[in-house]
């Protein structure tokens, strides 16, 4: 099973797709997880991707889809993968269209995780205090820019989904285990 989580920076993608890692034996693909992972063993494409990071842009597509596709290859969408911060943008959604089709594979569910932007800056600050991982795009400045790419660059995808019948919606506004939940509904009782 494929799964996408889809949502603005601070809907809690990275939280479900943990919980889903933890309860249902999920692969979890983070493209930024690896990414900050480049940057701590700071590899050439860490030290590119920085900058990109912190001033709150994004980060090349050839980049982000050459990461997904050494991922992909080895066979552990067997187990479930859940996609968490990709794609986010079309092309990435063009593209990772692509590659599954050529794995005979298919996307099973998009989940836009629904938040309030007003909300957001709160869960970041947060977040930001919580987190052992430091995040130097964890402020509010880099939030709104962040936000902004997300209107301008990812949001487009919401329609793209929306045409192939693979869209749902959460409220991502409920608690955590309230989210979980109809995530759960969604990929109805999926275990490895
Ligand atoms: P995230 O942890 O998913 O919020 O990602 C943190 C940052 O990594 C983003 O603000 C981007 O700079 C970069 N990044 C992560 N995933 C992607 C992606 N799919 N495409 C482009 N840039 C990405």
């Amino acid at each position: 099973m494929i799964v996408i989580l889809l949502g603005p920076p601070g809907a809690g993608k990275g939280t479900q797709a943990t919980r889903l890692m933890d309860k249902h034996g999920f692969v979890q693909l983070s493209t930024g997880d690896m990414l900050r992972d480049a940057i701590a063993k700071g590899t050439e494409l860490g030290k590119k991707a920085k900058s990109i990071m912190d001033a709150g842009k994004l980060v090349e597509d050839s980049i982000i889809l050459d990461m997904i596709r050494e991922r992909l290859v080895d066979g552990n969408h067997k187990k479930g993968v859940i996609l968490d911060g990709f794609p986010r943008t079309l092309t990435q959604a063009e593209e990772l269209d692509a590659m599954l089709t050529e794995m005979e594979l298919g996307i099973d569910h998009v989940i836009e995780m629904q938040v309030d932007e007003q909300m957001l800056a709160d869960r970041i600050v947060k977040r930001a205090a919580e987190s052992e991982q430091v995040r130097d795009d964890d402020t509010v400045e880099v939030l709104q820019q962040r936000l902004k790419v997300y209107h301008d660059s990812t949001a487009p995808i919401i329609p793209y989904y929306r045409v192939k019948g693979a869209l749902s919606v959460v409220d991502g506004m409920q608690t955590i285990e309230s989210v979980a939940s109809a995530i759960d509904d969604i990929i109805g009782g999926w275990e490895v």
